[in-house]
């Protein structure tokens, strides 16, 4: 059984999606760390994130690149959303992706594209939406707690554009599937979002049955 979670940055679709994994005992995969590595590693090795050849040198990280902290920072995230427009870095990162979410037994995989182009077979997909103010809070509350001082204007200013960039760019560019539940979690508690979300999945898999 395949879980496709999409939606913006911020949206609450990790912690979903996360949530929905261990409901069901699925691995997880956040696809937006393959491309935060893909950045981080644009970064260290000094090259330019906007140039697709130079995103594309930096596809072949090692795994243990998963693991650093840098990676949640909001500055990789950024970078991340550069890098990922490239049609070459999204093939490079596909094939991975796919595996993951057909491995035997299933898998939850939450991203911008899973239930469009990596997972269009998913058996149960959600769309997570939030409005970009609330999105800003919650990545604002998120930084202050790690000591981060990023001002909340700067913030919002970030998600508008990266919502932009990944909204408009010309390969899988952020979109709700046809067939997918949408799950506004703006004015809803972390508890009744999960408790929504698994509703909707149960509600797509009794179709399916
Ligand atoms: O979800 P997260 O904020 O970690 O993703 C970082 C960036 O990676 C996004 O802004 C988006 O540009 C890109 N991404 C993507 N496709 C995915 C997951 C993430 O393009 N499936």
């Amino acid at each position: 059984m395949i879980v496709a979670v999409d939606g913006p940055a911020a949206s609450g679709k990790g912690t979903l999606a996360r949530a929905i994994a261990r409901h069901y005992g699925l691995p997880h995969l956040d696809t937006g760390l393959l491309y935060r590595a893909v950045a981080l590693s644009v970064l260290r090795m000094e090259l330019d994130p906007a140039v697709e050849a130079d995103a594309v040198a930096a596809c072949g990280f090692e795994d243990g690149l998963l693991a650093d902290p840098v990676l949640r920072d909001d500055d990789t995230g950024r970078v991340a959303s550069i890098v990922s427009a490239h049609p070459l870095v999204r093939a490079a990162l596909f094939q991975r992706q796919k595996r993951f979410a057909q491995q035997p037994g299933g898998a939850v995989l939450d991203g911008r594209d899973i239930g469009t182009v990596i997972a269009p077979e998913a058996d149960a997909k959600l769309f997570v939406q939030a409005t970009p103010r609330i999105r800003a809070q919650r990545r604002h509350a998120e930084l202050k707690a790690r000591g981060d001082v990023t001002s909340f204007d700067k913030v919002l200013a970030d998600i508008r554009a990266r919502d932009q960039r990944d909204s408009e760019r010309a390969v899988a560019p952020l979109a709700m599937a046809a067939d997918a539940a949408l799950l506004d979690t703006s004015y809803l508690s972390i508890d009744i979002a999960v408790s929504k979300a698994l509703a909707f999945v149960e509600a797509q898999l009794s179709t399916r049955r």
